[in-house]
């Protein structure tokens, strides 16, 4: 059974007298363990999608099956019990905590999943040496670099051992260099048997994954193995 089933989904924004088709018709399956990477021009849904994926938001038509729950038609707080369990986010702008330190960061998540706060710590201090900042847990955002910040928010998103992490833009305020950094810490959680959606613009990140959907006005253009896979290491 696939760990992501979209069944021909439809999300319509109603504006005034204006209805948006933000996505006609989707279907889609993801098998756990997959490197997607979802390409398309502005405008063509990929936000809609990865927040209905990320179970932010619901579509209005069809049926969204995460991990062999129906995610379709659950209320908000229903919505949000099974985002905090099954989605870890990476997101352009890090979204980090500007005034805690690294390790308070990456132990957020677990507050809410009830651990003590010795286990917390111990966890984040585990997560934070996985993605090589080991000797950085008592920094702050504004101490440390954008590859290191994005580091720590790859950490916290993996803290709760989610079923997918979805990756908006992960790449898009970092230089080349530190991109390529960041694509290699992707390739390493994948290669642990992580299942990961990545959003990107640029054509050379996109080429890091395994498969390429492609997106216009709302509709899947392109759905491929990427025959060309660029490995850092
Ligand atoms: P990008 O995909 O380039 O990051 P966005 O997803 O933020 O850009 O926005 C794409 C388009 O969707 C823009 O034209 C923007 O005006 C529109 N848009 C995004 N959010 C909203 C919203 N809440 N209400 C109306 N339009 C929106
Ligand atoms: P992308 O991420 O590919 O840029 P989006 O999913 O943001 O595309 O947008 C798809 C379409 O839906 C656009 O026409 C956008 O203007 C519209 N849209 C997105 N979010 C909203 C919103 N909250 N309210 C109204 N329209 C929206």
């Amino acid at each position: 059974q696939p760990l992501i089933q979209i069944k021909d989904i439809g999300r319509k924004y109603v504006i005034g007298a204006e209805t948006i088709h933000a996505l006609k018709s989707v279907t889609l399956e993801i098998n756990k363990g997959e490197f997607v990477a979802l390409m398309g021009p502005s405008g063509s849904g990929k936000s809609t999608l990865m927040n209905i994926l990320g179970c932010l938001d619901t579509p209005t038509r069809g049926e969204y099956i995460l991990n062999g729950i129906n995610v379709s038609d659950m209320s908000d707080d229903e919505l949000a019990e099974v985002r905090n369990k099954e989605i870890g986010f990476v997101f352009q702008t890090f979204n980090l905590l500007p005034r805690s330190t690294s390790l308070d960061n990456v132990a957020l998540p677990l507050v809410y999943a009830g651990y003590s706060k010795k286990k917390r710590d111990e966890m984040a201090q585990q997560a934070l040496e996985s993605v090589g900042l080991g000797n950085r847990v008592d920094h702050k955002p504004n101490e440390l670099s954008g590859g290191q910040r994005q580091r720590v928010a790859v950490a916290r998103a993996l803290i709760n051992n989610p079923s997918i992490i979805l990756a908006d833009e992960p790449t898009g305020n970092l230089d080349t260099k530190t991109s390529i950094e960041i694509m290699g810490l992707m390739e390493e959680i994948h290669s642990h048997g992580n299942t990961i959606i990545l959003v990107t613009h640029e054509e050379d990140i996109a080429q890091h994954a395994h498969r390429i959907v492609r997106m216009r006005d709302g509709l899947i253009e392109d759905d491929y193995p990427n025959k060309d896979i660029k490995s850092v290491s």
